[in-house]
């Protein structure tokens, strides 16, 4: 048997998104709908009730691990979602352009996002190449607008230091500082303070900024970087439960998580992990994927982004877009006979609060072996009414179980 794991980023909402109804009440949509009618649904708590849950810490759950156990930070599957090498003992970072000015007092911020930078990503990656630290290997990937991924590799180096975003314009960027006293921190901290200053100098006459200053634009001259992580210690999938999987993600950070657990990435062409993502593209994905993994999880990440952007409207057409184009190909795709699917969110990310909250997820479980809700709607209330209760994270365990996967505990 196959599944297929659908995680629409930032699904859940309260009644304060849109009248009384949530963004996933309110959208019109009948294909999950008719999912609803054939399969049950619950409630799952990403983590855990009353944890406020981040999307990495909320995937590691979902996919069956405990975060608290094995989540060291951002950067490392950052770095993975790039396609970077990472090995024990190196330090990744979320790293992004920035815009600063040289004063007094140090770098002065003008910009965290160097104006959302949207194109010569790749001239500025090139001069990064020249980042050059004794005692260090440093690579530097650009991904999309601001966003890269940064990669320190070196004898004794150690993830606890701090990050050197102020996160406030008009002061001076933060000396990365050893956040613990453990070995390798000072040297660490060190490195990535070399490094920064090191950025501002290959990157402030760049032609690029040149021009961009020369058309009003802000320069992106410098690199910050927050998340510091090492590799952590994940068992994959398959070897804990035996099944093969494979990810469908737009968004690195979804790429890098599912690859630490063992998936096979799988590219698709239009997949943004935006708004814009070719939704349509995934869904083709997902059905040649299946043909060759025993599961596919895909994830799509435009509803957190209306969340965050407090975008009602978007966040609805979003879902209704899924709808449409990527649960409607599934219904007439899908050999139903001999396939599972629960799709949820990571998190809830109400248009209200603009971040992700505490709030439970709605949960979708159909197949062969699920038995039927008497809902025929997907959303949050009816949920709170499913078949499948209130439960805490490891939907992928779950779904696999039901497609006879899961090893036996005892004997
Ligand atoms: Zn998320
Ligand atoms: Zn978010």
């Amino acid at each position: 048997m196959k599944g297929i794991f659908v995680i629409a980023d930032g699904l859940g909402g309260r009644p304060t998104d849109l009248n009384g109804n949530t963004c996933l009440e309110a959208a019109e949509t009948p294909y999950l709908d008719a999912l609803a009618t054939r399969g049950a649904l619950g409630l799952v708590d990403p983590i855990g009730p009353g944890i406020r849950p981040g999307s990495d810490t909320a995937h590691l759950s979902l996919l069956g691990y405990d975060p608290f156990k094995v989540y060291t930070g951002r950067g490392v599957f950052e770095c993975l979602g790039m396609g970077m090498d990472v090995q024990a003992g190196d330090i990744c970072f979320r790293a992004n352009f920035a815009s600063v000015e040289s004063s007094a007092e140090g770098l002065r911020l003008l910009d965290r996002r160097a104006g959302r930078i949207s194109e010569g990503q790749n001239e500025l990656e090139d001069a990064l190449r020249a980042l050059s630290v004794p005692g260090a290997e440093i690579e530097f990937l650009a991904s999309t607008q601001h966003r890269g991924a940064l990669r320190i590799r070196g004898e004794g180096l150690s993830r606890f230091i701090g990050e050197t975003d102020p996160h406030e314009v008009g002061t001076v960027l933060l000396a990365s500082r050893p956040t613990q006293d453990v070995p390798g921190a000072d040297k660490t901290a060190d490195i990535v303070n070399q490094m920064t200053q090191q950025s501002f100098e290959i990157l402030r006459d760049l032609p690029l900024n040149k021009k961009r200053v020369a058309a009003g634009q802000l320069p992106a001259n410098v690199l910050l970087v927050r998340g510091a992580a090492n590799c952590p210690v994940l068992p994959s999938i398959e070897s804990v439960i035996g099944a093969r999987g494979a990810v469908i993600a737009g968004g690195a950070l979804y790429r890098g998580v599912a690859e630490a657990c063992g998936m096979d990435y799988i590219p698709v062409q239009g997949a943004t992990g935006g708004l814009d993502t070719n939704i349509k593209a995934k869904a083709a994905a997902i059905l040649r994927t299946l043909e060759d993994y025993d599961y596919v999880f895909c994830h799509l990440k435009g509803t957190d982004n209306a969340g965050h952007d407090k975008n009602a409207a978007d966040k609805k057409a979003f879902i209704e877009r899924m709808d449409s184009e990527l649960f409607k190909v599934l219904i007439e795709r899908v050999d139903w006979g001999r396939t599972h699917l629960a799709f949820t969110g990571d998190h809830c990310t109400p248009i209200d609060y603009g971040d992700h909250t505490v709030d439970p997820v709605p949960v979708l479980f159909v197949g062969p072996n699920i038995p039927r809700d008497p809902g025929t709607t997907f959303g949050e209330r009816v949920a709170g009414q499913g078949g499948l209760g209130r439960f805490s994270g490891r939907v992928l365990p779950m779904l696999l179980g039901y497609c006879n996967w899961a090893p036996k505990f005892g004997s």
